[in-house]
């Protein structure tokens, strides 16, 4: 048996030295930071929903809310374990993951490959099921003004 599931995440931008700017788990070295409860891994959350989707199992926010004060700066490597566990638990696998980063700042190419392997390590699967692009909006709204970023991840899963 095969389920889809998407996932669709935004955090505002700030230039924050102090705060790592992370996709995936990867650092990118960057005056720019996102803002959030958690250390705002936005490529980590939407894979995490995209998942739970595929499974009918809510979002992050059902098992990881904002409101809590366990889950401040929380690294996001937590989050999906959690999530690779209900997987796992329902006797599925990840057949493939395709990711788009929507942003204008930082410039995601450069590190494309970077951000495939940390998956690859996080997720447990091989580099060659994991898709990452990046794209514009071509200037326009607020993703466009750099105020923040988007990603949409879709996961294909199979029941082993
Ligand atoms: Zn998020």
């Amino acid at each position: 048996m095969y389920r889809v599931g998407n996932g669709i995440d935004f955090h505002k931008l700030e230039i924050n030295g102090a705060r790592p700017f992370i996709l995936g788990g990867y650092i990118i070295d960057t005056e720019w930071s996102l803002i959030g409860h958690s250390d705002a891994d936005i490529l980590l959350h939407a894979i995490s929903d995209a998942i739970l989707g595929a499974l009918a199992l809510g979002d992050i926010g059902d098992y990881f809310p904002d409101t809590d004060p366990e889950n401040k700066n929380m690294n996001s490597v937590k989050i999906i374990q959690k999530v690779l566990g209900l997987l796992t638990g329902k006797k599925f696998e990840i057949v493939n993951v395709d990711s788009t980063i929507m942003a204008e700042k930082p410039k995601i190419a450069p590190h494309r490959s970077g951000i495939t392997e940390s998956l690859s390590a996080i997720l447990k699967i091989d580099s060659g099921k994991i898709s990452v692009k990046a794209t514009t909006t071509e200037k326009m709204g607020a993703l466009g003004r750099s105020e923040g970023i988007g990603v949409f991840s879709t996961v294909l899963l199979k029941q082993k």
